[in-house]
């Protein structure tokens, strides 16, 4: 017997989903700037709206440009199916309304996007979701932090704002002997540095807006399913698990096991909730994959050349990047993402608050911008803008304290970036 030989990461970035189109020959994806699909008679459209049979119906539900970027992800993260929605909020959105009842509560780690800790923690409450924050590099404390009311586990692989690394493989045990999805947010890594599913995460989910696309046009977001969790019979996640009177009384988990996650979330979160993503931004986002092993490499290869050079500079008080070897998340860095740490960073500016907004400003290179993973090299000052409404307690533990200047490099030639940040530390 001899193993089909898969196709290697690069080659599925290229061409995993799409296909020359089979009415026109095009080659790149079109778009499919529509809105709804004719159904050939009635029996089909009965079906289609029954799940009986799986086709388009309307492009808040489904699209075949769409498609093709669901199965490239699907495809490069290694999972079973996944979901391409309008933000990467959207997609967090819609995997905890898959999961969460009223009263139930997400275990999420303290390292997140300050836009998450928001999510999380203000405008779920009116959902009734409630949400524990826990700090994964304390496994016991994180674990301890489990309760019968625990329906998610949320962390980010790396993490924003510090681009510290979180040791999934510990997470994912504690979410299995719970029998709780680890949801893992794979933003600033992307899979070309790290496949969560490989290490024990159930669903992965992505901003697209972010390393994907990566070049700073478009809004997008994305779920996919490992196909790894057991859903079936598991009364604590009803939408899964009980019967849907208008699919026919269809129990998702029992119908279609290895993608029950990803169904669920178009066939009742999307349709519900409704934050689709335009199939022009499906495009860009595509024409974004294409690219990411090549961009993704040289963000870290510059990052490493930036951080390396803060680390010795005089105005530099720190540096966070799992990336340096005496960074206390190098260990976990070389073990989880070899390729490379990602290129999002932060850095300690000596004299604190003020000279922290007086080097964001000098910086001419760097876009001052609230943004990351773009091809420009991005600089931001957390403590001020995306996280300024947490609590001062809250800002030290997310690593966004006063003097916290956070980098995304972009892929510039490093004598440029490196100049730039020397001439804005020089003032
Ligand atoms: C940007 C970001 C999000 C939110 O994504 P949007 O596309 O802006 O909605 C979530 N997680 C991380 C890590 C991010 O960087």
């Amino acid at each position: 017997m001899s193993a089909e030989v898969l196709p290697g990461f690069a080659t599925l970035a290229v061409h995993a989903g799409a296909a020359p189109d089979p009415t026109t020959g095009a080659r790149a994806t079109p778009i499919y700037q529509t809105t709804s699909y004719v159904f050939a008679n009635a029996d089909q459209a009965a079906a289609r709206f029954g799940l009986q049979e799986f086709g388009n119906i309307y492009t808040r539900i489904t699209n075949p440009t769409n498609a093709v970027l669901e199965e490239r992800i699907a495809a490069l993260e290694g999972g079973t199916a996944a979901l391409a929605v309008a933000s990467g909020h959207a997609a967090q959105l819609l995997v905890f309304h898959n999961l969460m009842q009223p009263g139930d509560t997400i275990l999420a780690a303290t390292k997140l996007y300050g836009g998450t800790v928001n999510q999380l923690s203000h405008s779920f409450k009116n959902f009734g979701w409630n949400v524990n924050f826990a700090d994964t590099d304390d496994i016991e404390a994180f674990a301890a932090a489990v309760t019968p009311q625990t329906k998610a586990i949320f962390v980010e692989s790396i993490a924003n704002p510090g681009g510290t690394i979180t040791d999934l493989e510990a997470v994912a045990k504690v979410a299995k002997a719970h029998k709780i999805p680890l949801i893992v947010d794979n933003t600033l890594a992307s899979p070309y540095l790290i496949r969560p599913f490989e290490h024990g995460a159930d669903i992965i989910v992505h901003s697209a807006t972010k390393f994907l696309g990566g070049q700073g046009n478009s809004m997008g977001g994305l779920i996919v399913d490992g196909g790894t969790f057991d859903w079936r019979g598991d009364k604590r996640y009803p939408m899964l698990c009980e019967p849907h009177a208008e699919y026919g009384g269809l129990i998702i988990a029992d119908t279609f096991p290895h993608f029950a996650f990803a169904l669920a979330a178009r066939a009742l979160s999307l349709r519900d909730l409704g934050p689709s993503l335009s199939p022009f931004n499906a495009f860009l986002l595509l024409n974004g994959i294409e690219t990411l092993p090549l961009r993704m490499q040289r963000h870290c290869d510059n990052a490493l050349l930036v951080a390396t050079h803060l680390a010795q500079h005089r105005a530099v008080e720190w540096v966070s990047y799992a990336g340096l070897p005496e960074d206390r998340y190098y260990a976990l860095a070389k073990k989880y993402t070899p390729l490379g740490a990602g290129a999002v960073f932060t850095f300690g500016i000596k004299d604190g608050y003020e000279a922290a907004l007086r080097t964001v400003s000098k910086l001419k290179l760097f876009s001052l911008l609230a943004n990351v993973g773009d091809t420009r090299s991005l600089v931001i000052h957390p403590a001020s803008t995306t996280h300024r409404q947490l609590t001062d307690a809250q800002k030290i533990a997310a690593g966004a304290g006063p003097e916290v200047i956070r980098l995304s490099i972009g892929i510039e030639d490093p004598r440029d970036i490196i100049a730039d940040l020397d001439q804005a530390l020089a003032a």
